[in-house]
């Protein structure tokens, strides 16, 4: 099931926890493999805290530091500094379902990084139930 996302600026973490959850409910699955999958080559996928906002910014701010938007690219579209990044974050997570619910840590949470906004994105949230539960 995809999930839709639109976001607002170049580059913005944007919490998807509670819309991943809303799609593993509605699926009435209870056990088993939750994929959570970026379908864009500028946006990613990653799990981190999600208490305190701060540290979003500093992923943000660090990871424009790093690999700062023009840096002599030869890509045509100009935004290979986006390509970068979701390659370094990767497109997708896993998380584990235990009677229905998503296997967290207490501060994490499921955040959707988008690269080269502001975009309509897409999410894919897959469910592989548990044999041995159904
Ligand atoms: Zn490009």
């Amino acid at each position: 099931m995809l999930i839709t996302i639109k976001t607002k600026a170049r580059t913005e973490m944007i919490d998807i926890t509670a819309q991943v959850r809303n799609v593993v409910q509605t699926s009435g699955i209870r056990n088993g493999l939750v994929h959570v999958f970026s379908l864009h080559t500028t946006g990613a996928v990653t799990i981190n805290e999600n208490a305190d906002p701060a540290v979003k910014t500093d992923i943000l701010n660090t990871i424009n530091r790093v690999i700062p938007w023009d840096d002599n690219f030869k890509h045509m579209e100009g935004n290979s500094a986006a390509h970068i990044k979701v390659s370094l974050f990767g497109p997708s997570e896993i998380i584990a379902l235990e009677d229905g619910s998503l296997v967290l840590g207490t501060w994490q949470g499921i955040f959707f990084c988008e690269f080269d906004g502001p975009r309509n994105r897409h999410v894919n949230v897959k469910i592989l139930a548990d044999p041995r539960s159904l």
